[in-house]
């Protein structure tokens, strides 16, 4: 305690973050997590910011099997998987992860960011190339910047620039190439052209890797993930992906992909070998969801409705959006200040949601994020949009 210029410099950077307007408060939320929440101060909200596109965080079946669970397995296994952490259902689940993603074998973690820390490293080295999407998630990165393996960035979404980078590989004289992206990225609800991506693997030789986080459980027909999507089903080497957003949202990671892959993840990875086993109750209820999930596509056809009907009336209303069919629904308003301010109405308004802007987006691209939920009803929605109008009428967004 005796660095005070430490503590006084991380003052400093904070108060300067404050200045900007970059400050990120916490909103502490009294009540399960769903399509309306309670906040600290009592007040009913309609939530349009989580990553709960099918419902089911606080959903009273999930909550049952985790119950479930819970009392058959106990609260937690106190080790790590390879020395007293696996149980029944944690094989379980990643047999049927692997069912339902069309891969051989899955293996588990604490969590995404685990996933992708732990994939690159144990898989490539110095004379392999990594092959990665420039708007890839922060722990995509992380993980890459973990690995020696030569790195080669391509812009968001580009084929061209993908294609260009796959050469300058291939003359590097690289023994090994894995392409890497998101399935979805969340800023924009872009989807990634994993057709175009895999017919590039092919013709240069080159593995593919999807993070699959904002589209397991509800993209593609019956909601297995983007590669359903996009027609390439059992053409993606390996898919990681979160138990913490569609598919009952607590927490925990996956990787999924051929078993040589799997088996030396289980081997190799530091996270898996270094990090205690995901809680049996989340297993649990992840395996019901999966089951739930497979039976019907239900809550996968109502997210897309729900999806449909406001796009369709936001942009009916005046506002421009990303173009798209991705949950996440980017209402552009472009200027930093009035984001800020339009999120700060609508929080007066009754309505949760998230404001993004530089350095998160390009400067002058800032918005108001929505993400729609399999939760929502109809009449809430047009809650939400009718405060859309009235905030957008008072800042002088649309035209009084
Ligand atoms: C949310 C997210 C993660 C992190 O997931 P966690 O399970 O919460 O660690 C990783 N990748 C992508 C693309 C994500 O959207």
């Amino acid at each position: 305690m005796s660095d005070q210029a430490f503590y006084s410099s991380l003052q400093q950077k904070l108060d300067t973050l404050k200045g900007e307007g970059l400050f990120k408060p916490e909103r502490v939320i009294a009540s399960r997590q769903g399509s309306e929440v309670v906040a600290q101060d009592g007040r009913t909200l309609i939530n349009m910011c989580a990553n709960n596109y099918l419902g089911l965080s606080g959903d009273e079946e999930t909550v049952q099997a985790a119950a479930a669970a819970l009392e058959t397995y106990g609260y937690g296994l106190s080790s790590v998987r390879f020395i007293c952490g696996t149980q029944t259902v944690h094989k379980e689940l990643e047999g049927a992860l692997s069912r339902f993603l069309g891969l051989e074998d899955t293996i588990l973690y604490a969590a995404a960011f685990d996933a992708n820390g732990g994939v690159f490293e144990p898989l490539f080295d110095e004379n392999d190339a990594i092959i990665s999407d420039a708007l890839n998630h922060a722990s995509l990165i992380d993980g890459i910047r973990l690995c020696k393996a030569a790195r080669y960035r391509y812009a968001n979404n580009d084929m061209a620039d993908l294609e260009k980078q796959l050469q300058a590989a291939t003359d590097a004289g690289k023994r090994h190439k894995v392409i890497v992206t998101d399935g979805v990225f969340s800023m924009d609800g872009t989807i990634a052209q994993l057709d175009k991506i895999v017919a590039l693997a092919e013709r240069y030789g080159a593995l593919t890797l999807v993070d699959e986080s904002h589209a397991s459980g509800f993209m593609g027909k019956t909601g297995r993930g983007t590669h359903e999507h996009c027609g390439v089903l059992g053409k993606i080497d390996i898919i990681t992906g979160t138990l913490g957003k569609a598919l009952g949202g607590a927490m925990g990671g996956f990787t999924a992909g051929r078993k040589e892959v799997i088996e030396t993840l289980r081997q190799k990875s530091r996270p898996y070998l270094f990090s205690n086993t995901l809680a049996p109750m989340i297993a649990g209820a992840s395996l019901a969801v999966l089951e739930r999930i497979s039976k019907s596509t239900e809550l996968r056809d109502r997210l897309h409705e729900n999806t449909a009907y406001f796009r369709r009336e936001i942009e009916r209303i005046g506002f421009t959006i990303k173009p798209g069919t991705h949950p996440v629904v980017p209402v552009m308003l472009f200027d930093a200040p009035v984001a800020q301010k339009f999120a700060a109405r609508m929080f007066e308004l009754g309505v949760l949601l998230s404001g993004f802007f530089y350095p998160v987006v390009p400067m002058g691209q800032a918005r108001v994020r929505v993400q729609l939920s399999a939760a929502h009803t109809r009449e809430q929605l047009d809650t939400v949009l009718k405060a859309f109008e009235q905030a957008g009428r008072e800042l002088g967004i649309l035209e009084a």
